[in-house]
């Protein structure tokens, strides 16, 4: 298969983990006879840096032109006191909204020898596997107005958050396609009780609901969802939820895999074409020490070997070799410290190279 693929690093560990990503994907291209061609851009703070743009028109033309994207991360503390507009986050915005990328996949499992890692008892975790469908192009992020005035001669912030109905329909028919291919079940998160969009949301979510009556439908609000994904994870099995709940949601479901540096993700749209990447940040704390965990971005590019090439076993195989490297101890320092099934400390370019050798049948 012939494929393109634009690769953007960003900024902190981004190129570190891209890099080992990298190397899986050409292993694969190898293993399995692809033509794959890397188109690599710049974006983020390095963007702003050189062209006061964090996605400048270059980047954007080459995401355009490729049948996905690989990102790592963008920003950091030298671009946080930029204007909203001109933050490297908002190279993400523009690659969400430009591509029109709504649905964000972010599976969560726990791999069982690093249950130790996580902060959560192992016997609460032991075979948590669920996915969270968030939409991602609508909410709070993206409503009009949005801005800091100034009322009455004082300073004032508003920002909106807007639901039109078939914005929530096509995300909820993504959450419920995947149940149907899961567990068949749908959590659909939201704040019914005191926000408008969330009565929206929950009338439109029961409608959808009445075209997979193979999938069973429970609503929950975000508070109760929250405490319920420590107390109980193991009750989920496809959280459906909106842009805001679903970024925060997200972020406290990493503490289950053990590390931030595990959980992958994928945008995508009505085409093929998808935006992936870790769910982590730049980590700027790490960054350029080898010692980051490359695992979420290499299980992010298995993700686009299955959503936007529809090549299950390139995914599969990745996936494998991953569960391998994490069954055999080899673990980067953030899943290190204090899991006794730890056996080897490696690096990042380490955790790469086990991967990629796993794949090739080598070890
Ligand atoms: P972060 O995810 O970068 O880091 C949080 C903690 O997790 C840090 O202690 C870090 O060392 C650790 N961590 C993160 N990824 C890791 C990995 N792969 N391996 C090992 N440890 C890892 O979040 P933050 O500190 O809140 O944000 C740092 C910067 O990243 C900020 O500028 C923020 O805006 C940006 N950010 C970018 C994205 C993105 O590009 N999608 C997402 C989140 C944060």
């Amino acid at each position: 298969m012939k494929l393109k693929i634009a690769v953007l690093p960003g900024d902190g560990i981004g190129p570190e983990v891209v890099k080992q990503a990298i190397k899986v994907i050409k292993t694969i291209e190898k293993k399995y006879g692809h033509k794959i061609e890397l188109l690599e851009g710049i974006v983020g703070g390095e963007a702003i840096d050189k062209y006061g743009d964090p996605l400048p028109d270059e980047t954007w033309k080459l995401c355009e032109e490729s049948d996905a994207i690989l990102l790592g991360a963008v920003g950091g503390p030298k671009w946080d006191n930029l204007p909203g507009e001109k933050r490297p986050e908002k190279a993400l915005l523009k690659l969400r909204g430009g591509f029109n990328l709504f649905a964000n996949i972010r599976p969560i499992k726990v791999f069982e020898k690093l249950s130790f890692s996580s902060t959560i008892k192992p016997e609460v975790l032991k075979g948590v596997d669920f996915v969270i469908v968030r939409e991602l192009t609508g909410g709070l992020y993206f409503g009009k107005p949005k801005e800091i005035r100034v009322e009455n001669g004082e300073e004032m912030a508003i920002d909106t958050m807007t639901y039109k109905a078939s914005e929530i329909k096509r995300i909820a028919h993504v959450a419920f396609k995947m149940a149907q291919k899961r567990n068949k079940k749908v959590t659909s998160v939201d704040k019914a009780n005191i926000l408008e969009c969330s009565r929206l949301w929950r009338k439109i979510v029961d409608e959808v609901s009445k075209e997979y009556m193979d999938v069973n439908l429970e609503h929950m609000y975000v508070d109760n969802c929250a405490m319920q994904i420590v107390r109980n994870p193991k009750q989920f099995d496809v959280i459906l939820t909106e842009n805001t709940f679903g970024d925060i949601l997200s972020d406290e479901a990493a503490v289950i895999t053990g590390s931030i540096g595990m959980l992958p993700s994928a945008s995508l749209g009505e085409g093929t074409k998808g935006l992936y990447e870790p769910i982590h940040g730049t980590a700027p704390d790490i960054a350029g020490k080898n010692i980051a965990n490359p695992l979420a971005t290499i299980l992010s590019v298995a993700m686009m070997f299955r959503y936007s090439f529809d090549l299950e076993k390139e995914a599969k195989d990745i996936e494998n070799a991953v569960d391998k490297v994490i069954d055999s101890g080899y673990f980067t320092q953030d899943l290190f410290t204090g899991n006794p099934y730890a056996k080897q400390l490696v690096s990042t370019e380490e955790m790469g190279d086990l991967v990629c050798k796993i794949i090739e049948g080598g070890a």
